[in-house]
C-alpha cells in the first residue's frame, strides 16, 4: 500500500464520513477539534520517549471515547483531529463543559505516570460548513481556536466565533506596527538598579526594553514580547536594546562618570542561533567596552531545550569574560538540572519565590537558603528580584542572599533618572533593612552552612596529606594556655590519641603545654612570642611525650592564620623526624602545604592617587560587602 499520512488519512476519511452524514438527510451538523498537549516535551524530557508514546496512546483513547466522535486520529506529534457529530439540538456550552471536565479528570489520572509536567490539553472546535473547501477551513479554524485555548495556559475548550477572528485581526495588525517601529528604532530601555544587600550600593541595573511609540505613548513589554516572540522578531528587539546599552556605556565612560554593569535579557531565538556569542562580543568591541559590564539573563527555559547550544554559547560569552545571569530562576521547570550541567554567574530568583504577606514571607525559606548554600558553593552571586517591602528585603538578606532588585528600591526609571540617581550621593540606598535584623530560628543561616561546608572541604583535604596538621587557639582568659581546635587524622595518630574527637574534648586540650617537653617550651618562647599578626610564622624543631608516654621529635612550622581582636588561632604543620633525607622531603612538603593554606587575594592597580581593586577573591569582597563583581574603589 502507498504510503500515506496520518494527516492525510484523517481528511480523506472524515471527507467520506462527511459526505455520508449530508447525503442520509439528518440534520446533524458536524465539527472538528483539535487538539494539542501544552507541555508535552517536559514527558519526553524527564520520563523518556517510552512514557511519552504510552501518553499519546492514551490521550488518543481518551478524545475518541468522547461523546460524537465519529473519526480521532494524532495527526503529528502531539497533535490530535477528531471529527464529532452534533445531532440537532445539541447544547454546545454543556458539551465543552463536559468535554472539558473529563479532560481534566483523564489529565489528574494520568499525572501519576509523569508528576511535575503540568501537562495541559488545548482544544479547539469548529463546525463544518457546507461546501467543497469547507473541511479544511474547519480545521484551520479549528487549529485558531486552539491556539485561543493554549494561550489560557491551562486546559480549555474553545469553539471558533468572531470575537476569535476580531483578536487575529488585531494581532496581525500590531505585528505589522511592531515591525515597523522595530525598522524605525522606536524601542528604548529603562534601568532598574540592582542592590547589595550588605551596603545598599548599586551594583548594577537591568535594561528593560520600552516601546516609545511616535506620539510618546510608552507601551511595556507585555503588550509586544509575546507578539515578537511568536514572529520571531524578539532577537531583533534584543539586539536593538543591546546595541543602545552599549551606547549608553560608552557614553557615560566618556564622559567620566560611574558605570555599574547593565543586564539585557536576551530570548530563545538569539541563543539558539549559531555564531550569537561571537556577534554580542563584536558590537561591544565595537563601542570599546570592557566585557565587564556587561551581563546576559537568559531564563531559565532556554536550558530546557537544546542544551548543548545554549551551554556552548554561555562559555563562549564566559570565556570572553561576560556574565551570565540565569533569569526567573525558580518559575519553570529547569529545577536541579541547571546546577549539573550549566556555567552562570548570577542566579535570579523569581520573584513568584517572594511572598507578600508577613505571616507566609518564611513559606519558602528552607528552599531559598538551600539555593543560597549551593550558590556560594559555586561561587555564584544571588539575587533576589521582585523585592517590594522593607520585610522581605530585611528577610533576603537574612536568607543569604547578596543583591535585591525590586520595586522597594526603585522602578525601572527613564535612563536620565536613573543616572542622576547613580550620579546623587554616593549611589546607595540607605540600607534600612540592616538594623534590627533578627535571626530567623527556623532556619540556619546561610553563613553556618557554608562554615559547615568549608570545615567538611578543608577536613577532607588535611586529612589526606601525610603530615600532622593542627589549629589552636590561645585562651582570651589563661594567656599561655593552646586548645587545640582541629587537627588531622595524622596528627591524632602522631600524638596517640584514640581519635580526633578526643584531642578536641571539653573545649581542647593543650597541645603546647601538655604534650611539648617543658625544656622545649621554654627554648623556643622567644620565637613563639614573635609571632603576632596573621601570617606570621617560624620553623620549629621540638621534641613532644605522645599520650602513651613515647617520646618523638617533631619538625615542623606554626604559623598564626587568624588575628582578631585579640584572638589567635594557630596553624601547626609537624612532622615525625626520622631520617635526614625524609626530614628534607618533609620540609618541601611543609612548604607547599604552609603556602596554600587559604588566605585572601587582592590585585591593586593604582590610579591617580587612589588604588582600584582589579581582583580579589570573593571571600575577601564579601568582607567588604560587595558581590563579587563590584570591583570598583573597594580600597
Ligand atoms: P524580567 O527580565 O524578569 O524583568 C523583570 C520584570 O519585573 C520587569 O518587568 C520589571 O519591571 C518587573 N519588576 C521589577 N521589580 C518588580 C517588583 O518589585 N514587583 C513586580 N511585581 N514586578 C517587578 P517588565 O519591564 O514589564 O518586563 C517584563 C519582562 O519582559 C522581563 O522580565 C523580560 O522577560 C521581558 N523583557 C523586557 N525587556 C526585554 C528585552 O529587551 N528582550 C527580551 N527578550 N525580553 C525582555
Ligand atoms: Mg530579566
Ligand atoms: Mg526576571
Amino acid at each position: 500500500m502507498e504510503y500515506m499520512d496520518q494527516y492525510t488519512k484523517f481528511m480523506l476519511q472524515a471527507q467520506e464520513l462527511i459526505d455520508n452524514c449530508r447525503c442520509s438527510g439528518t440534520e446533524a451538523d458536524m465539527a472538528i477539534m483539535y487538539a494539542d498537549i501544552i507541555h508535552f516535551q517536559l514527558v519526553n524530557n524527564f520520563f523518556g520517549y517510552t512514557e511519552g508514546d504510552r501518553f499519546l496512546e492514551a490521550c488518543l483513547d481518551m478524545l475518541s471515547t468522547l461523546p460524537g466522535t465519529e473519526l480521532c486520529s494524532r495527526v503529528f506529534s502531539d497533535h490530535f483531529l477528531r471529527l464529532v457529530r452534533l445531532e440537532k439540538g445539541t447544547d454546545i456550552a454543556a458539551r465543552t463543559k463536559d468535554s472539558e471536565r473529563r479532560i481534566k479528570e483523564f489529565l489528574a489520572q494520568e499525572a501519576s505516570f509523569h508528576p511535575n509536567c503540568r501537562v495541559e490539553l488545548a482544544c479547539g472546535y469548529c463546525t463544518v460548513e457546507k461546501g467543497a473547501e469547507s473541511l479544511i477551513q474547519a480545521i484551520d479554524d479549528a487549529n485558531l481556536a486552539r491556539k485561543e485555548a493554549k494561550s489560557m495556559g491551562t486546559t480549555a475548550v474553545v469553539w471558533f466565533d468572531n470575537a476569535i477572528r476580531r483578536k487575529i485581526k488585531e494581532r496581525k495588525d500590531m505585528e505589522m506596527a511592531l515591525e515597523s517601529a522595530l525598522e524605525n528604532r522606536e524601542f528604548i530601555f529603562f534601568l532598574q538598579p540592582k542592590v547589595c544587600l550588605s551596603t545598599g550600593r548599586i551594583v548594577g541595573a537591568e535594561a528593560l526594553a520600552r516601546w516609545r511609540k511616535k506620539d510618546g505613548a510608552i507601551l511595556y513589554p507585555d503588550s509586544f514580547i509575546p507578539i515578537l516572540e511568536r514572529n520571531g522578531s524578539i532577537g531583533k528587539l534584543d539586539f536593538l536594546i543591546y546595541r543602545r546599552v552599549c551606547e549608553y556605556l560608552r557614553d557615560r565612560l566618556d564622559r567620566g562618570l560611574r558605570v555599574v554593569p547593565v543586564s539585557v535579557n536576551m530570548s530563545r531565538i538569539n541563543i539558539y542561533q549559531g555564531g550569537f556569542a561571537g556577534r554580542l562580543h563584536e558590537i561591544a568591541q565595537e563601542y570599546r567596552l570592557p566585557p565587564s559590564l556587561l551581563e546576559f539573563e537568559i531564563t531559565e527555559t532556554v536550558l530546557l531545550y537544546d542544551f548543548d547550544g545554549v551551554e556552548q554559547a554561555m562559555d563562549e560569552l564566559r570565556s570572553y569574560g561576560y556574565q551570565i545571569s540565569i533569569d526567573d530562576y525558580g518559575s519553570g521547570y529547569t529545577g536541579i538540572n541547571i546546577w549539573k550541567n550549566t556555567n552562570f554567574d548570577i542566579l535570579k530568583l523569581d520573584k513568584s519565590l517572594l511572598s507578600e504577606d508577613l505571616s507566609s514571607l518564611t513559606r519558602n525559606d528552607a528552599l531559598i537558603t538551600s539555593i543560597a548554600y549551593i550558590g556560594k558553593m559555586r561561587q555564584i552571586v544571588l539575587l533576589c528580584e521582585g523585592i517590594e517591602t522593607l520585610e522581605q528585603c530585611r528577610h533576603m538578606k537574612e536568607l543569604g542572599l547578596e543583591t535585591g532588585q525590586g520595586y522597594y528600591f526603585s522602578r525601572p526609571l527613564p535612563v536620565r533618572e536613573f543616572d542622576r540617581l547613580l550620579d546623587s550621593g554616593d549611589g546607595s540606598y540607605p540600607a534600612k533593612w540592616l538594623n534590627g535584623a533578627g535571626k530567623n530560628p527556623l532556619v540556619r543561616p546561610v553563613e553556618d552552612m557554608e562554615k559547615t561546608q568549608l570545615d567538611h572541604f578543608y577536613r577532607q583535604i588535611y586529612d589526606s596529606v601525610d603530615c600532622a596538621i593542627i589549629q589552636y587557639q590561645e585562651d582570651l582568659y589563661r594567656p599561655g594556655t593552646y586548645h587545640c581546635i582541629s587537627l588531622n587524622r595524622y596528627a591524632a595518630l602522631l600524638y596517640g590519641f584514640e581519635s580526633q574527637e578526643e584531642a578536641l574534648a571539653d573545649g581542647g586540650v593543650d597541645i603546647v603545654n601538655d604534650y611539648i617537653l617543658r625544656e622545649d617550651v621554654e627554648a623556643h618562647m622567644d620565637q613563639f612570642l614573635s609571632l603576632n599578626h596573621a601570617g606570621d610564622s617560624v620553623t620549629l624543631d621540638f621534641r613532644i611525650h605522645r599520650k602513651d608516654g613515647e617520646i618523638r621529635s617533631l619538625t615542623g612550622g606554626v604559623k598564626i592564620i587568624i588575628n582578631q581582636e585579640g584572638q589567635k588561632i594557630f596553624l601547626g604543620v609537624l612532622m615525625d623526624k626520622t631520617g635526614p633525607e625524609e626530614v628534607a622531603k618533609l620540609r618541601d612538603r611543609l612548604k607547599t602545604v604552609m603556602e596554600n593554606t587559604p588566605g585572601d587575594v587582592v590585585v591593586l592597580k593604582v590610579k591617580g592617587h587612589t588604588l582600584h581593586s582589579q581582583y580579589l577573591t570573593t571571600g575577601l569582597a564579601r568582607t567588604f560587602g560587595y558581590p563579587s563583581n563590584d570591583f570598583s574603589k573597594i580600597v
